[in-house]
């Protein structure tokens, strides 16, 4: 006789809950999952599949203007915003409906609403309590905007995602992931973006020349970088929103977005009463097989704040569940994880940078690296070039890192990220046959290395 309501209760159905709560309930045992907004989470309902669709919805622009080059007399076309949202929110109504049916049909108890934890072995939803032996905490994050004069005009990528009404103008603040692939979004559907960033240049902690690159190609393409710049205030005006900026100039334009980070999840969840311990950013803590210190509470994904990746946070939940209920303590191999950025030009990326290269090899490393106009861009009259970078150690000829920018980039990368994974050498890259003609193939024909710029590695 079963002492709880059930097995495990997973509080979010996002990608981490959602794929948690379905092995388990595969296992046979007895699964709720509570969520308060659309099953699918983040990724599906606010994130990644959305802004993708975006993506490919904007790319047309370009598209369409390189067909000339190839002999086609294009005509004047139109875009037309509000149809592309709304065909957009039928796909995610399409998908809700799919993870709805994955949780069904496996046998997972959907509880609609907030989860909230009572006690270590009780969650309420809804105003009803239910008793479980575990919780897993799959909670996720949301946007996280500064304090400042006039905030609340902001909107966030959830926001972005769902205007029925293109600006003509538009600011948007940071350059993370967030906001390179709505400014990339925006700019090629002829909205005039500015983009203000505090740093010197785009997303940082990627490898310098990929950043280099993104930012030359953003500019190119009619994005206004405002760098080393920040936000003091919004205000309201009769038209639109004047921004003020550090040096006290002032940006007029008809929408403001803050792409600056997002947060963990877990206000009000209860996790503090059940005693889990997190950090100070709200984020809960775990250890390697993702308990908390509470010992039936668990927590993946991006409310952990580990590395905030859907398919990371799917491999967390997966090895959750060999930890739980099939007696194999399993932990996420953090390692090698590519990693897209859906900018435009896309970037593809795993492995090591040059600087985190430098950092465990010092002057034993090698870079390769090479920028050229993909073929498609020759006829297309289009200056944009690709960008393809390998870091390799010299002293075992391991391959540290790779890093593309470039059309399909991110599809490239990913065939790549498996030979990383294998443990990939130079002299099995020269090796590897190209397929010609390709931008890939670059990749296995990089043969000169880059005279090393650092004057304390010069022999
Ligand atoms: P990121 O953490 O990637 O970037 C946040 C940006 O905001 C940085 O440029 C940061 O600047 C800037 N920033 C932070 N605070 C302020 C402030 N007060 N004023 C001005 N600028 C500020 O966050 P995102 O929101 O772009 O994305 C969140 C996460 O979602 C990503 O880390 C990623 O893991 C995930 N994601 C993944 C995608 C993918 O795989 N393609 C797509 C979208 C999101 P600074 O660098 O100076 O700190």
């Amino acid at each position: 006789m079963a002492t709880y309501d059930f097995d495990l209760i997973t509080l979010g159905a996002g990608s981490g809950g959602v794929r948690a709560s379905r092995l388990a309930a595969q296992l046979g045992k007895r699964v709720a999952a509570a969520e308060e907004s659309r099953v699918g989470g983040t990724c599906v309902m606010r994130g990644c599949v959305p802004k993708k669709l975006l993506v490919y919805g904007a790319h047309f622009a370009e598209d369409i203007a390189d067909a000339e080059g190839f002999g086609w007399s294009v005509g004047s076309v139109s875009f037309d915003w509000a149809r592309l949202i709304v065909a957009k929110n039928a796909e995610l109504n399409r998908l809700e409906i799919v993870y709805n049916r994955i949780l069904r049909d496996n046998g997972v108890t959907l509880l609609p609403g907030r989860g909230v934890i009572v006690d270590p072995h009780t969650v309420e939803v809804a105003g009803k309590r239910y008793t479980t032996e575990r919780i897993l905490v799959a909670t996720g994050g949301r946007p996280s905007l500064p304090e400042l004069p006039g905030i609340e005009y902001a909107i966030t990528s959830n926001e972005a995602l769902d205007l029925m009404q293109l600006p003509e103008r538009m600011v948007i603040v940071g350059a993370g992931y967030i906001a390179v692939e709505f400014a990339g979004i925006f700019n090629a559907l002829g909205v005039k973006v500015t983009q203000v960033l505090r740093g010197d240049t785009v997303l940082r902690g990627f490898d310098e020349d990929v950043r280099g690159a993104l930012h030359e190609e953003m500019v190119k393409k009619g994005v206004e970088l405002r760098c080393e710049t920040v936000v003091r205030s919004i205000e309201k005006t009769k038209t639109g929103y004047s921004v003020r900026l550090s040096g006290d100039e002032t940006i007029e334009t008809d929408l403001v977005m803050y792409a600056t980070g997002r947060r963990p999840n877990t206000d009000g969840l209860g996790l503090d009463a059940a005693g889990v311990t997190m950090t100070p950013a709200g984020a809960v803590v775990v250890d390697e097989f993702s308990s908390t210190n509470v010992p039936s509470i668990f927590a993946v994904g991006d409310v952990t704040d580990r590395m905030n990746l859907t398919p990371v946070a799917l491999g967390e939940a997966r090895a959750l569940i060999n930890t739980l209920y099939l007696d194999k303590p399993t932990a996420m191999d953090y390692a090698d994880i590519p990693t897209a950025v859906f900018s435009m030009p896309p970037i593809g990326t795993v492995g090591l940078t040059e600087a985190q290269a430098t950092a465990k090899c010092g002057c034993g490393i090698d870079v390769y690296l090479s920028r050229f106009k993909p073929m498609r861009n020759t006829l297309a009259g289009r200056d944009e070039r690709t960008m393809m970078k390998l870091i390799v150690d010299r002293a075992t000829d391991k391959v540290l890192g790779i890093h593309v920018v470039g059309p399909d980039a991110a599809e490239m990368v990913q065939g790549f990220a498996v030979a990383m994974k294998c443990g990939v050498t130079k002299a099995l890259m020269d090796s590897t046959v190209g397929i010609h003609p390709t931008a890939a193939e670059e990749l296995v024909t990089m043969r000169d290395k880059r005279p090393d710029p650092s004057p304390e590695c010069e022999e």
